[in-house]
């Protein structure tokens, strides 16, 4: 009879802006560190906010944050530093430049009996496919579907519109530090591109 280990795994996360995802993958982080297993939450470094973090969770834990660059470097050291984890968050993955990269590595860890959670965007604003989400949700054991509430008739909202001065915008697939606003929208009050 064949013995098996604990398997590692990887868990998404996913949905439009505002459906909570982040809460959720802290919840999900909560739960291992409360199993008395080793935690670690990587986040995206934009807008200038890098190095060491912390993120407070609503029993009132400290979780250890790292933030790391969203290019190959960084996915690098999700890898490298992640080995020392039992558990492994990795918070808005959608902007990490090499969705295929980032992919592979979550692969790798899970491969090596790691639990992953990664938390993303599946669609852009122009309600496509983000690459990063295509080449992740296609790896993962389970997928955490996530809804907000649209804003236009309180209906169910799985798109994340992009607004500026109250009208649809479309463009670059991420603006950071931009001046625009996002709104989620259900399927039916959703603009698509011209
Ligand atoms: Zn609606």
């Amino acid at each position: 009879m064949r013995m098996t280990g604990r398997s590692g795994r990887i868990i998404a996360i996913t949905g439009p802006m505002f459906s909570g995802k982040t809460s959720r993958l802290i919840e999900f982080l909560e739960r291992e560190e409360l199993a008395g297993r080793s935690v670690v939450l990587f986040k995206p470094e934009i807008d200038n906010r890098y190095g060491e973090d912390s993120v407070s969770t609503h029993k009132g834990m400290k979780l250890p944050a790292r933030r790391v660059n969203i290019s190959m470097e960084g996915i690098k050291q999700i890898e490298d530093s992640g080995k020392g984890f039992e558990a492994i968050g990795i918070d808005e993955a959608e902007f990490w430049s090499d969705g295929a990269a980032l992919a592979e590595v979550l692969d790798r860890l899970a491969d090596s009996g790691k639990t992953v959670y990664v938390s993303l965007l599946n669609r852009s604003h122009r309600g496509e496919p983000f690459g990063n989400a295509s080449e992740i949700l296609a790896r993962t054991d389970t997928v955490h579907s996530l809804t907000a509430i649209c804003v236009r008739c309180g209906g169910e909202a799985t798109f994340t519109q992009r607004v500026r001065n109250g009208k649809e915008v479309f463009g670059e697939l991420i603006q950071i530090g931009g001046k625009d606003s996002y709104e989620p929208r259900c399927r039916n009050c959703f603009v698509r591109p011209e």
